[in-house]
């Protein structure tokens, strides 16, 4: 689902991104506003009129989106969760975060801001449809879309089901009450899994004309929505029991002890042909005398610098300086690997004792028992 993500740039110091899916989401916005909501309430007005006022509405939408996926991400940064990035999808907005809250209460105020934020918003956007010299204008009907569609998103998100928004703060509660985060967890991945299949069982009575009144269409959105829930759901229980695995293993357990090192006065290319390994990538740690690491060379290092320039550049003018790269110890858990990897989206970590180099761990060496981040999920 997230492959083909496109970076457009970062809000608040956090990274933007679009799956290609979203222009899906974007067109069928502005086709079914642009040809049938709006030419029903602006009869008067000529038909570019109604496209116009449909893209500019899906504009707003979609703003609006990100400001609710903000508010997840700002929280999370505040708690000391780094996020990796919000990125727009068919089916709404994820702010992907690369750990979970240590706490019931931060993840129940993480949680909870998103769909609140979306209810403002709906205020404001009733504000603007209801203002004076706006009421009557002919750009009425986009504002109470818009806070129809802000109202939709802040009750919908509520379902408790994980990971919908709802879901968390359910989890949060579970989780503040019982002391028991695995079974918080478990209960509230069961309530989303059984909202998923809730959706898809709705979604096919909808496209069946079961339910007359409404559009067979939006069946086919609430099976995706339904399906995209219950996929989710399973997935984050298995990240769950995944860390849970990881906690009890010590990095010693998977760290290469083969030492990939170089002194600083190695050109690029030497360093590139003895410790590029085909599945882990490059990986070389620059080294003084005393085996002090002093920085770290990876294929984004590599990629920095023109191939033709490899035998010229010495590693310790290319290198990552220690003092940027995150580490570990021989004795951190597992779990705590993936988030530092997460966290500072390095996909080498060198192992240290005081200072000095006696082990790495690789990403490649963890994704046999990798599964996706988490993340807070909107459907929209
Ligand atoms: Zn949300």
């Amino acid at each position: 689902m997230f492959r083909g993500n496109i970076r457009v740039g970062a809000v608040l110091g956090i990274p933007l991104e679009f799956n290609l899916s979203w222009l899906i989401t974007l067109a069928l916005f502005t086709f079914l506003l642009g040809d049938q909501v709006y030419p029903d309430v602006l009869r008067d007005e000529p038909a570019w009129f109604s496209w116009l006022l449909a893209a500019v509405s899906g504009i707003f939408f979609f703003a609006s989106i990100i400001i609710h996926e903000l508010a997840h991400s700002l929280i999370a940064r505040r708690s000391g969760i780094p996020v990796r990035a919000i990125t727009l999808f068919m089916l709404g907005g994820v702010s992907q975060i690369t750990r979970e809250a240590r706490r019931p209460l931060v993840e129940f105020v993480m949680a909870i801001v998103g769909p609140l934020t979306s209810i403002a918003l709906a205020g404001v956007f009733l504000g603007l449809a209801y203002a004076p010299g706006l009421r009557d204008n002919r750009t009425g009907v986009m504002w109470e879309w818009l806070f129809l569609m802000n109202l939709s998103l802040g009750i919908v998100n509520m379902a408790p089901g994980f990971p919908l928004d709802g879901g968390r703060v359910l989890r949060a509660a579970l989780w503040g009450i019982t002391g028991n985060y695995r079974q918080a967890t478990r209960w509230a991945s069961l309530c989303g899994r059984g909202l998923g299949y809730a959706l898809i069982a709705g979604g096919f009575l909808v496209l069946l004309r079961v339910v007359p009144w409404l559009d067979p269409f939006s069946g086919i959105w609430l099976i995706l929505v339904g399906f995209f829930l219950d996929n989710a759901a399973r997935q984050s229980w298995a990240h769950t029991r995944l860390l849970e695995e990881l906690r009890t293993r010590p990095a010693s357990s998977i760290m290469q002890t083969v030492l990939p090192r170089v002194a600083p006065e190695v050109d690029l290319l030497q360093a590139m042909s003895r410790y590029y390994h085909p599945r882990d990538g490059m990986c070389a740690f620059v080294v003084d005398g005393d085996e002090h690491v002093l920085g770290m060379v990876t294929d984004v290092q590599l990629a920095r610098v023109p191939r033709d320039r490899w035998p010229s550049v010495p590693v310790g003018a290319a290198m990552q300086p220690a003092d940027e790269i995150a580490t570990t110890t021989s004795g951190a858990d597992l779990a705590s690997v993936l988030e530092e990897m997460d966290g500072s989206q390095q996909t080498q970590l060198p192992v240290l004792e005081d200072g000095r180099l006696t082990g790495w761990v690789s990403r490649a060496r963890l994704t046999g028992l990798f599964v996706p981040q988490p993340q807070v999920a909107t459907s929209a």
